[in-house]
């Protein structure tokens, strides 16, 4: 019941950045270069496409030291691009709007674009608010210990979402909402549930019970509608678009954990990860994802979905994505080092410069100290045949 919850798209403004590596690029609206100061950040070139701030792949694989793939298979079409390494994988389309990274599929705010040079074009929005908190979720700024989970099984009271020979969305809902409870108990968090029973409650209702706490994630419920043929698990997190959500970067890196391990568990389809303007979100202030566990619409999938098997896979898999990700915002997290990369190839006249380098450098500390334990074992025979004499 999706179209209850959407509201109106709104274009507006890139807004307050959402992570705080130095060397990321910001999400600020971009400086011309000739305004631009000499920081680090000056690295990322610049390109407006149609009003969109743009940026090369070329600067993304170099500031995430990744090499170029072949392009893989994206669909039926080749992909456009593909970078990575071994802990890494990025493939650009081939639909205008489509990331795989690391194996799911996110949809992009805005479209792939080509510069003259025939590089492709990433809108800086998307770098800002899919890739940075995908790859280094650790560099994500207001990081925080998650101790609360806030569960709301969507629908209830009159509002009995879809309904289908097999499924009422509502009760299904509220069944995984309260194993996946239970699970998480288990695992230590405090958990509420926004709803126990079949209650109707408002989206400001359910907002509310979030927003009163300060150590929380908020996860939303919900099956999904559509064609006899269209199957899936899709998780939404707020269209980045809007001033005043600082959780951003943790919604997607929550939905990136919750996806991948729903996926892993149920063997779903991938329906990818999206951006909506789901009122229930909008004015979230915690990390905030709503998944759509599954089709009702579709009969193989619906008949899953009315199991007492299937609500306990998908409690566990989502028990399992809220763990990962409380355990990369946990602030004592190691910073981890931008993803691992094999040293690109050198040029012949860089290996000589390399080598020009190591002759001119002083002595290491390993030398030093090889150095230093000779001459202990000097000093040591020294004074061991002083005692003889
Ligand atoms: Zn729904």
């Amino acid at each position: 019941m999706k179209a209850a919850l959407l509201l109106c798209c709104l274009p507006g403004l890139i807004f307050a950045p959402c992570f705080s590596s130095p060397e990321a690029p910001s999400d600020r609206p971009a400086q011309t270069a000739a305004s631009a100061p000499p920081t680090p950040a000056s690295v990322w070139h610049n390109t407006m496409v149609d009003g969109v701030n743009y940026l090369p792949l070329e600067d993304v694989r170099s500031f995430y030291k990744l090499l170029p793939l072949p392009r893989r298979d994206g669909g039926e079409q080749a992909a456009r691009a593909a970078v990575g390494n071994a802990e890494t994988e990025l493939i650009f389309g081939p639909g205008e709007r489509e990331l795989r990274i690391c194996g799911l599929r996110w949809e992009l705010s805005h479209p792939l674009k080509e510069a003259p040079n025939g590089d492709l074009l990433i809108s800086r929005l998307d770098v800002t608010s899919i890739i940075e908190p995908i790859l280094r979720p650790t560099y994500i700024s207001g990081r925080k210990l998650i101790r609360t989970v806030v569960l709301d099984a969507g629908h209830g009271g009159h509002d009995s979402g879809i309904i289908t020979p097999k499924v009422r969305e509502a009760d299904t809902t509220l069944i995984i909402a309260r194993k996946l409870a239970t699970e998480l108990r288990k695992r230590g968090l405090h958990v509420l549930l926004t709803r126990e029973q079949n209650q109707y409650l408002s989206a400001q209702q359910r907002v509310d019970i979030a927003n009163k706490e300060s150590d929380a994630l908020f996860l939303s419920l919900h099956l999904n509608t559509g064609r006899s043929d269209t199957s899936g698990i899709e998780t939404y997190t707020l269209t980045p678009t809007r001033p005043g959500n600082k959780c951003d970067a943790a919604s997607t890196a929550l939905a990136t954990a919750l996806q991948a391990s729903l996926l892993r568990h149920s063997k779903a389809k991938d329906g990818g990860c999206h951006h909506a303007h789901y009122s229930i979100l909008s004015s979230i202030q915690c990390p905030a994802a709503l998944v759509e566990l599954g089709y009702a619409t579709h009969e193989e999938e619906s008949a899953k979905l009315a199991t007492d098997d299937y609500h306990s896979t998908l409690s566990m898999a989502l028990a399992d994505g809220i763990t990962a990700f409380a355990a990369r915002m946990n602030p004592e997290a190691i910073l981890q080092a931008i993803p691992k990369a094999p040293p690109p190839v050198a040029t012949p006249k860089e290996v000589k410069a390399a080598q020009k380098k190591k002759a001119d450098a002083p002595p290491t500390r390993r030398k030093k100290s090889s150095r230093n334990s000779a001459r202990r074992k000097e000093v040591r025979e020294r004074s061991s045949r002083r005692r003889r004499r």
